[in-house]
């Protein structure tokens, strides 16, 4: 059973650009020269707009059959456990290289402003589980694919890929499922 949210697209859309869209605050050169970062701890920050902001972002997801879903370190994990709850089911942490103690998958990544390695827990999703993958922000898209890769890696079926915020960025990878995102820019 998921928890279903009656809200009409154009009510959603009014308390996006009213409650939540102006509460990310820019930070210009961080963390380098040239990336205008969006700071979304304002949002998580407030009750409200963390409430609001889950229950959205859970809303294109919920009737999908949904197993797990699965929260990008670090500021996904801001955002997936409560669209898990909304949706009764378990959470993923995918975190950084060598935060998670048990066997892992891994894959690199590259990202707006850098590279990193991700690793998931072998034994966290089961083969032919439904997965969403849930992030703050896709720029490039290079996290998320890592994301949908490991997903991927355990025999998971990647069904959904929910963020907070696109940038609007041409996404360079080929991800496996359109992404939802709340605000776009
Ligand atoms: P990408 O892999 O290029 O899509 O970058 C997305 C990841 O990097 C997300 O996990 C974000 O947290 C972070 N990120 C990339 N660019 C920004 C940005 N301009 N502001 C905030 N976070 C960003």
């Amino acid at each position: 059973m998921t928890s279903k949210v009656y809200v009409s697209d154009e009510i959603k859309e009014e308390i996006v650009e009213s409650s939540i869209r102006p509460l990310i605050r820019i930070v210009p050169d961080f963390p380098i020269p040239g990336i205008d970062f969006k700071d979304i701890t304002p949002i998580v920050g407030d009750y409200a707009a963390l409430e609001l902001s889950t229950m959205f972002m859970s809303r294109p997801v919920q009737d999908l059959a949904v197993d797990k879903i699965a929260g990008i370190s670090s500021r996904g994990l801001y955002f997936a456990p409560g669209i898990a709850r909304l949706l009764h089911v378990g959470l993923v942490p995918l975190r950084k290289e060598g935060k998670l103690p048990w066997n892992t998958y891994s894959e690199d990544f590259t990202l707006e402003y850098g590279t990193g390695v991700m690793e998931m827990h072998q034994d966290a999703i089961k083969p032919g589980e439904r997965v969403v993958v849930v992030d703050d922000v896709l720029a490039t898209g290079g996290t998320m694919k890592a994301a949908c890769n490991l997903v991927e890696q355990a025999g998971g079926v990647v069904v959904g890929i929910v963020v907070l915020i696109d940038l609007g960025l041409e996404v360079k990878y080929n991800l496996p499922v359109r992404p939802h995102a709340l605000i776009q820019y």
